[in-house]
């Protein structure tokens, strides 16, 4: 079962976002709405959207558009249909009858819908429809968020459910649940409970928006934007009928109250505050005077809006200090303050319901804990968390919030473990979904951890693969991480047959430390910092020549040192989400472990042999680096010309480490041998930094770019130039190097430098001084 190509029906919100990320996976997709224009339509719609749904402008060009008036028939060339067309039962079953009389026989199709029996929307269409019939719910935004929840019926085909999945897995980077097909399936159900939880205390007037958002975002292991902005940007009617129409589906169960809108919410939809699209909801931005604006917080009592309130609880400051979450957890549910006592009135509620209707929703507690982590970006899922706060703890304290949810006794999954006396449902995280993804926890748990220091340790990942696993605070580039570099190589040259640096965290590398940096050069600390380069430099060269192949695998940010040192891999297995760049002149300086010789060695290379004029390759290269051009994706970073076309993409970043290692194996089993070292690098001179020259200062005369962005621009260019030479000629790697190194240490010599370091230390952003 081999999907090749797809349909997508409805070019809505969810249709044409699911057809960009089709394009992202290189797949043609068809997508079609009522007629041509509403497809084509949504689909300009969904190309102005923030974040941007694709991964690069080619994913758009492989979507073309149609009408259910006029182009049905081509859904015969289609392995799998998706349908996201409006949440309404009628509209669907009257399309689903037309595509059954259309479709090829043995073609997949799947509905997004997110909450109407699956079962119930087959009825009446034929068996080879049924047997291919499934929900494949994707949660919005379709690129971003991981979690994919599929749901078989009993008739559905195994083989089928094991392509989607397969494909969902490899093709669309998405963390697949199987779940059973119950009103709303997994994470809408518990999602939903958990948030009528909160609505009602709201209601109670116990306590503000401001301080339900400070207790339930990061404090909790959670998204920032907590319960109520989450509920802002998904918008408070379409909670409104999902709300509504599960508590129909479920019919008459003891929990039938929970279900019911409280009357302020039922208020606020009257009056239009729904949200982000409305440009108010439970926050509102406000102008002022000055231009700059500000957020208010609604009081549910009044439905006014105030001023944002700063929330004091003393439980959470003290929580702030703790970065273990389950100890966090813990300590705030059972805190003798508003956190502990709302953490009691709402989430232990929640976590007893959850327990209570995983049997009837879901195939096990790990998919629960996957479907709350993958969809709504928990640290830890429901049994993780009762877990870590006690079995014992939740169970009274849901008894104590409203005792008709044990009415029906203690659920089986929270009573087993209490009566084994084993005390814990799991104990731990829950486990990778398959053997071949988060390879390097699994190994971890091997205990195979070769060797360690505070930035970067080596770790085992079998078969004769070892790990630089880099894990330090936003994993940035210090001594310890660079040592550990050269103690992997060293150690794999001598027990392994190949190395791969990569980790498990959202950041493969904010960069080089720039506190360290600072401090030294505020310190003049001149030939400390010549030594660091030195020593960074010497690292990359040994990364390029090792004699076993390097493949490295980032993923989220790979800035500055972080991308300097994908740069100097033999192979890069990159996350789809990776966001790579040399940034270095944001913070005044170039780079200088090899970034800048890298890229200009690269840059020459593609110049074909006998063409004299190295100008417009160098001037691409240089402007990259110049305008600290950052990816948006991973086939993005492609594009400028940090990955080169024998490296690889991975979509789902749980199998990279896993993909990361094959492609190294892969190189030993090809006979891997270290490249020849670059001794002539064709350079331009004068005939490309002349011309380099003119263009910074055009830029600076039009007021395009600062003093300061001129002289890094100048220092740039004379590196890529190959230095101040009358001719064009030839130099060899160290020679690039020293060049780099040494507008480095002139750079950090500025005022300007430093003050830009120091506003991004502070800020996370760049300054433009
Ligand atoms: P939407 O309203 O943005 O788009 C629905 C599309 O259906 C529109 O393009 C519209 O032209 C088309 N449509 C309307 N009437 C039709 C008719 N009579 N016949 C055929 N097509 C018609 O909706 P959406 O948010 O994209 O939701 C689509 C599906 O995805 C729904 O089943 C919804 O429950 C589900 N879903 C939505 C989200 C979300 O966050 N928006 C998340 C997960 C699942």
């Amino acid at each position: 079962m081999h999907i090749r190509s797809v349909s997508v029906l409805g070019a809505g919100t969810m249709g044409a976002q699911i057809a960009a990320h089709l394009g992202n996976a290189g797949v043609p997709v068809l997508l079609l709405d009522i007629n041509a224009d509403a497809a084509k339509q949504g689909l300009e719609r969904a190309r102005r959207l923030k974040p941007d749904p694709a991964f690069t402008p080619d994913s758009w060009t492989l979507i073309s558009t149609g009408g259910f008036d006029t182009d049905l028939l081509r859904l015969r060339e289609s392995d799998w249909i998706v349908e996201a067309v409006v949440e309404r039962l009628d509209i669907k079953r009257e399309l689903l009858a037309k595509v059954d009389t259309v479709r090829r026989p043995g073609s997949i199709v799947t509905s997004n819908t997110s909450g109407i029996p699956i079962g119930t929307l087959a009825d009446g269409r034929s068996d080879d429809f049924r047997q291919h019939w499934l929900g494949t719910h994707f949660f919005n935004p379709p690129r971003y968020l991981r979690l994919l929840e599929i749901i078989p019926t009993p008739e559905t085909n195994p083989d089928v459910v094991a392509a989607i999945s397969h494909f969902a897995d490899h093709r669309l980077g998405k963390g697949v649940v199987v779940a059973k097909d119950s009103p709303n399936f997994i994470g809408n159900h518990i999602g939903l409970y958990a948030m009528m939880r909160i609505l009602a205390v709201v209601a109670r007037g116990e306590y503000t928006i401001d301080e339900v958002d400070t207790i339930t975002g990061p404090a909790l292991g959670r998204p920032k934007s907590a319960t109520f902005r989450t509920l802002d940007l998904a918008g408070l009617d379409v909670l409104g009928h999902v709300v509504t129409n599960l508590r129909e589906r479920l019919g008459d169960t003891p929990e039938r109250d929970v279900w019911t809108l409280p009357a302020f919410f039922v208020q606020m939809l009257e009056r239009g505050l729904t949200g982000e699209k409305n440009g108010q909801g439970f926050y509102k931005r406000v102008r002022k005077a000055n231009g700059d604006s500000d957020i208010l917080t609604l009081d549910p009592n009044t439905l006014e809006y105030g001023a944002k309130q700063r929330v004091k609880i003393a439980s959470l400051e003290a929580a702030a200090s703790v970065a273990d979450v389950r100890e966090r957890v813990r300590s705030l549910f059972r805190a003798d303050d508003k956190a502990g006592r709302f953490l009691r009135d709402t989430l232990a509620p929640t976590l007893v319901y959850t327990a209570s209707v995983t049997p009837s929703i879901a195939h096990s507690p790990d998919d629960v804990d996957r479907v709350l982590r993958w969809g709504f970006g928990w640290d830890l899922g429901p049994f993780e968390l009762i877990d870590a706060i006690g079995i014992r703890q939740v169970v009274d304290a849901a008894r104590d919030a409203s005792p008709e949810i044990l009415t029906g006794g203690i659920p089986p999954l929270l009573d087993e473990p209490l009566r084994n006396g084993r005390g814990v449902i799991r104990g731990g995280d829950v486990p990778p979904a398959a053997p071949d993804l988060q390879i390097l926890r699994t190994a971890k748990e091997r205990t195979a951890v070769v060797r360690k220091n505070a930035g970067a340790s080596l770790v085992d990942v079998g078969d004769g693969v070892l790990c630089v696993e880099f894990h330090s605070k936003m994993n940035v580039v210090g001594d310890d991480t660079i040592q550990m570099l050269q103690a992997g190589l060293l150690e794999a040259s001598r027990n392994f047959v190949a190395l791969v640096v990569g980790n498990d965290a959202p950041n493969f590398s904010a960069g080089a430390n720039l506190m360290l940096l600072l401090l030294e050069a505020q310190e003049e600390n001149w030939d400390d910092i010549d030594m660091t380069i030195r020593a960074f430099q010497q690292t990359m060269l040994a990364l390029r020549y090792a004699d076993v192949p390097v493949v490295v695998a980032p993923a989220g940010l790979t800035l500055g040192g972080g991308c300097e040192i994908a740069l100097h891999g033999d192979r890069i297995q990159a996350a789809a989400e990776t966001y790579m760049g040399l940034v270095e002149v944001g913070v005044g300086l170039i780079p200088a472990a090899g970034g800048t010789k890298e890229m200009l060695a690269r840059a020459v290379e593609t110049i074909p042999p006998g063409t004299s004029d190295h100008l417009p390759v160098v001037q691409r290269a240089f402007e990259t680096i110049a305008f600290a051009k950052m990816s948006t994706s991973g086939p993005d970073a492609e594009r400028l010309g940090y990955l080169r076309s024998v490296d690889a993409i991975t979509m789902n970043r749980e199998r990279l480490l896993s993909d990361a290692k094959a492609r190294a194996l892969g190189r030993v089993a090809d006979g891997y041998h270290a490249p020849p070292r670059r001794s002539v690098i064709p350079v331009g001179g004068d005939a490309v930094l002349a011309p380099l020259k003119l263009g910074i200062h055009l830029a600076w005369r039009a007021g395009r770019i600062s003093d300061h962005d001129a002289l890094i621009g100048r220092k740039l260019a004379t590196v890529m130039a190959g230095g101040s030479l009358p001719h064009p000629s030839t130099v060899g790697e160290q020679d690039l190097l020293d060049l780099e190194r040494e507008a480095f240490l002139g750079l950090l010599g500025e005022r300007k430098t430093l003050e830009r370091i120091q506003h991004t230390l502070k800020t996370g952003k760049p300054l433009r001084n």
